[in-house]
C-alpha cells in the first residue's frame, strides 16, 4: 500500500503527491519539475463546513449508520462501509469525489475511496466531527435491535 503524506496547495487546490502511481491512477496527474508525480484528482477544499451532523442521504429515508465520513472537497457527510446503505463511497461513485476525513471524534485521517489508500490532509473546517454525544450506531431511535444483522 502506498502512503501519501505530502500536501501542497497549487494554484489554490490541495493536491497530494505520491512518489509512485501505477499506470491507472497516473491518467489525471502530472509530473511536476523534480520527476514527482502530481495527483491532481483529489479536490480538498478546506473551506466547506460540513453538511450536517448525521448521514445526509440516511437522514433524508430514516436511516441509520455505524460511523460517518466526511466529503473532503464538499462537505457531504455520508455513513461508512458497515454501515447498511454505505453512502460515503456511493457519494463517491456518483460524484468523483474521491477523498473523505473521519467524521469520528478524535479521528483525523483521510481515505482516497479511488486510490485506496489513507492520506494526510489539511485541516478542514469545524466541526470536524459528529457530536460526541450521538450513539454509535445512531441516531438514536432509528436503529434496529437486530442492527448487527444489518451491518457490513
Ligand atoms: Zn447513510
Ligand atoms: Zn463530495
Amino acid at each position: 500500500m502506498r502512503r501519501s503524506q505530502a500536501w501542497r496547495s497549487t494554484a489554490g487546490r490541495w493536491v497530494h503527491r505520491t512518489a509512485r502511481v501505477d499506470e491507472g491512477g497516473a491518467r489525471c496527474a502530472t509530473r511536476s519539475a523534480d520527476g514527482t508525480l502530481v495527483r491532481m484528482t483529489a479536490p480538498i477544499d478546506p473551506a466547506v463546513p460540513p453538511s450536517g451532523t448525521g448521514c445526509t442521504d440516511c437522514d433524508a429515508v430514516g436511516g441509520w449508520w455505524v460511523h460517518l465520513r466526511r466529503c473532503a472537497a464538499c462537505g457531504h457527510v455520508g455513513c461508512c462501509d458497515s454501515s447498511p446503505a454505505q453512502h460515503a463511497s456511493a457519494h463517491f461513485r456518483t460524484t468523483g469525489h474521491p477523498v473523505v476525513q473521519s467524521f469520528e471524534p478524535g479521528e483525523e485521517w483521510f481515505w482516497d475511496y479511488a486510490e485506496q489508500v489513507p492520506l494526510a490532509g489539511p485541516p478542514l473546517a469545524p466541526p470536524t466531527s459528529r457530536p460526541d454525544d450521538q450513539a454509535v450506531p445512531g441516531p438514536r431511535g432509528r436503529v434496529p435491535a437486530d442492527w448487527r444483522a444489518h451491518i457490513h
